[in-house]
């Protein structure tokens, strides 16, 4: 796997080739939905469902296994509760899939953690 170089933009580590840190610290453009001081969350670019929001923590860390203060996984899910409530679309009440790709084999293909937030359509089980 590719090692990035790590600087800090206000005492935050950030990842100068991550593309989830730009668009966490504003150096790239996202339709973001949520936001607050440790999670951002924004609009997939390829969405794969009606609705598809991408939650990330605000600081690098790769993947799930790589996170070392589990509270941000409170605070993602925290977050999502605030999008699924605030949505006018209604397509949350018909249900919705919440996703983590980790590692190669596992689908991920931006090495900073996210959760896949998807709706609006009949999901299918199992996933490809
Ligand atoms: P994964 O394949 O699970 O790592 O998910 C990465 C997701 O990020 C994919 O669904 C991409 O479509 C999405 N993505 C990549 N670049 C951007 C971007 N600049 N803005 C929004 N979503 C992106």
């Amino acid at each position: 796997m590719k090692r990035m170089s790590q600087k800090r933009i206000k005492g935050k580590p950030i990842m100068s080739e991550c593309i989830f840190c730009k668009i966490a610290s504003g150096e790239m453009n996202a339709d973001i939905v949520y936001r607050d001081d440790k999670v951002v969350a924004f609009r997939d670019i390829a969405p794969q469902a009606p609705v598809h929001v991408i939650i990330i923590p605000a600081d690098h860390v790769e993947r799930i296994e790589a996170v070392k203060n589990y509270d941000i996984f409170g605070e993602i899910f925290r977050a999502i509760n605030v999008i699924i409530k605030d949505d006018a679309t209604g397509a949350f009440k018909q249900g919705f899939r919440v996703v983590s790709n980790s590692g190669r084999a596992g689908g991920q293909t931006v090495d900073h953690l996210h959760f896949h937030l998807l709706s609006g359509r009949q999901m299918l089980w199992p996933p490809g």
